[in-house]
């Protein structure tokens, strides 16, 4: 009667289900995505036994979810889901199947499975409980099955979650599942040692260029890594095998805090804080918003992560947006980020398209966002290094530009300098000019153009000196014009003037170029002659007397009718105990004679043993 009725409920249960059996797994067919075999009934109290369960079974609330591949998503639901899935084994030996839950994250997870006289039993696992109740011990949640030989099974699975729900479920031959994790964890140890390595090598960086972007690479490859290792399983099976409730929190906190790194990063790599001041603020609010999500997650983690995934989509599509725009702008940095950014969607897309039955599980393709991470952060490293490089060149540009400037500026300055020395030549020497022709100035006469007195003195001091040296005679004349008050008075002091041109004119006309003839002042002159005996001096003076004579210039009061000249002369051979003074006054005694003596004459003074005229006279 029971065998009957258990036959004819075999026979029933795949028509109420609507759902095929599933034949076990053969050794060598690797992993079969269970998604469109099984059937569900969702639990919205979660509360219902695996009695009322099967009571619904039977009543055909069982529904086949619609046509999904790798996993069902059930959304933000706080219900607690029922699968049923039929297997069967048509084998003549009983068959070692494992059921795979491929998503840690989910909370709890219970299979109820019969035993080998139908009687059903439950075992309770999941993300959120600690990994000793692991039936078998995995990074995913995987319950060992025992098929017996030409049998039909009937698995309820329960799930419940208190984040989104997503449920795929596989089923593997026990002996392909031992090998395939072998593998399985060789990739994960290939990426977290990636992971580790290169957040041990930037930490290093960091401490050797204590430029803060390295820090922040770390943290979020630090980060990334946790919420893989989370997401994967590992964290749950090695970090805190014991930890109950907080995983889905550490789940997303470590994503917030990932992207918080990120973005910080974005700031740095593509200097929005200079180029994009307002798009840098924008930012810097998400990062913040997703330090409010950390905060959230751990006081009320089935609510804030629904509006967490918004937070995360805009943050990816902001930092996209600025990445294009650094590509746009030709930023080298932004090639890299973006490069990055394409592995991590590669990684993303290569999962989908995998989960779509588009492309084939193969070790790429199930890790394909382990691999997009690892490929990401190996090309921010490169950005890194990039960046690096770039500042090293943009700094030596500087520095040369700062030593070309320099030159530039003293080469400029050498220039003035140049012009400036050149100008100095050029006025010292209009100075020079200047001075000479006032110089000259000083030391010519006026009114008539002959030397002054300024210059007689000169002349007078050096020839001097000069005779004394030679032992020669100086010979000195005074001259003065005869009545020449009254030649004024007569004629005028303009026509006095002429006159006075024209005698010194005459004067200079009868001297040798080695004498000097001065303007002494007023109407009187004076005649030096080197190396002049008496004689000669004497000879000079009448000579000038006769010059001025010959001008024939009128002047009715003079005895002549013509003005005339009187000249004293006096000679010395310069030695110690005379003085020009002297000299001179002697010169001038002889003149005062001359005019005593009837004017228009030249008188040579006595010479005087020793005195100023010593000099003896030549026939
Ligand atoms: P003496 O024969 O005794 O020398 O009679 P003198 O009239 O020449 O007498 P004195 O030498 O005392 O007179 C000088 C006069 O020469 C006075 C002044 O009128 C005139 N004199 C002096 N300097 C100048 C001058 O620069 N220009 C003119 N026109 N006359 C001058
Ligand atoms: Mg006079
Ligand atoms: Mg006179």
């Amino acid at each position: 009667m029971r065998r009957w009725l258990c036959g004819g409920l075999l026979w029933l249960l795949p028509v109420l289900a609507m759902a095929q059996a599933v034949p076990v797994q053969q050794p060598g067919a690797g992993g079969r995505d269970l998604i469109g075999h099984l059937t569900y009934l969702d639990d919205t109290g979660a509360n219902l036994t695996l009695e009322q369960v099967q009571a619904a079974d039977r009543a055909g609330r069982f529904a086949s979810p619609p046509p999904a591949k790798g996993a069902l998503s059930f959304g933000f639901t706080r219900s607690a889901i029922w699968l049923r899935v039929l297997l069967h084994n048509p084998g003549a030996e009983p068959s070692a199947q494992m059921l795979e839950v491929p998503n840690a994250l989910i909370s709890q997870v219970a299979l109820f499975a019969p035993d080998a006289r139908g009687a059903y039993h439950a075992t309770y696992t999941g993300g959120d409980l600690p990994f000793a109740t692991r039936p078998y011990p995995n990074r995913q949640l995987v319950f060992p099955l025992e098929v017996p030989a030409q049998s039909e099974q009937v698995l309820y699975l329960r799930v419940q979650s208190t984040i989104g729900l997503l449920v795929p479920v596989e089923l593997w031959n026990s002996n392909d599942f031992v090998e395939h994790t072998r593998d399985d964890y060789a990739v994960q140890a290939v990426y977290f040692g990636m992971a580790a390595a290169m957040v041990l090598f930037n930490l290093m960086l960091f401490i050797a260029l204590r430029d803060r972007i390295y820090l922040l690479y770390v943290s979020f490859v630090l980060c990334s890594a946790f919420v893989l290792a989370r997401k994967g399983g590992l964290a749950g099976e090695f970090l805190w095998p014991d930890t109950l409730v907080w995983s889905n929190t550490s789940y997303y906190g470590g994503a917030s805090l990932a992207l918080i790194a990120f973005l910080m990063f974005t700031r740095r790599m593509l200097y929005t804080a200079t180029l994009l001041p307002r798009v840098d603020r924008v930012l810097v609010v998400l990062a913040l918003l997703h330090l409010v999500a950390v905060v959230g997650y751990g006081v009320k983690i089935e609510t804030v992560s629904r509006y967490a995934l918004v937070l995360f989509l805009v943050t990816a599509v902001v930092s996209m947006s600025v990445g294009f725009w650094g590509v746009y702008k030709k930023m080298r940095s932004a090639y890299f980020y973006m490069g990055a950014f394409a592995m991590l969607l590669l990684g993303g897309v290569t999962t989908v398209a995998r989960t779509m039955g588009w492309l084939p599980s193969n070790t790429l393709t199930v890790d394909g966002l382990q691999l997009g991470s690892s490929l990401e952060m190996l090309l921010l490293a490169f950005a890194l290094a990039d960046r690096f490089n770039q500042m090293r060149r943009d700094k030596l540009k500087a520095q040369g530009e700062l030593m070309t400037t320099q030159q530039q500026l003293l080469d400029s300055v050498q220039a003035s300098e140049r012009t400036l020395a050149l100008r100095v030549e050029e006025r010292t020497q209009q100075l020079q000019a200047l001075n000479d022709k006032l110089e000259a100035l000083s030391m010519v006469d006026g009114l008539t153009g002959i030397a002054n007195r300024r210059q007689f003195d000169q002349v007078l001091q050096k020839e001097w000196t000069r005779m004394q040296r030679l032992g020669q005679p100086l010979a000195l004349v005074m001259v003065d014009v005869d009545w020449f008050k009254q030649y004024n008075d007569q004629y005028g002091h303009q026509a006095g003037d002429e006159c006075l041109r024209a005698i010194a004119q005459a004067i200079l006309g009868i001297s040798r170029a080695s004498d000097l003839v001065a303007r002494y002042g007023g109407e009187e002159f004076v005649m030096i002659a080197p190396a002049t005996d008496r004689a000669d001096a004497l000879r000079m003076a009448q000579r000038a007397c006769d010059a001025v004579q010959a001008l024939a210039l009128p002047h009715t009061y003079a005895e002549m009718g013509v003005v005339t000249l009187s000249c004293g002369v006096a000679t010395v051979v310069p030695q110690q105990q005379h003085t020009p003074e002297a000299l001179l006054r002697s010169a001038d005694e002889a003149l005062y004679q001359a005019k005593a003596a009837g004017r228009n004459q030249a008188v040579l003074a006595p010479a005087e043993p020793g005195g100023p005229d010593d000099s003896p006279e030549s026939p």
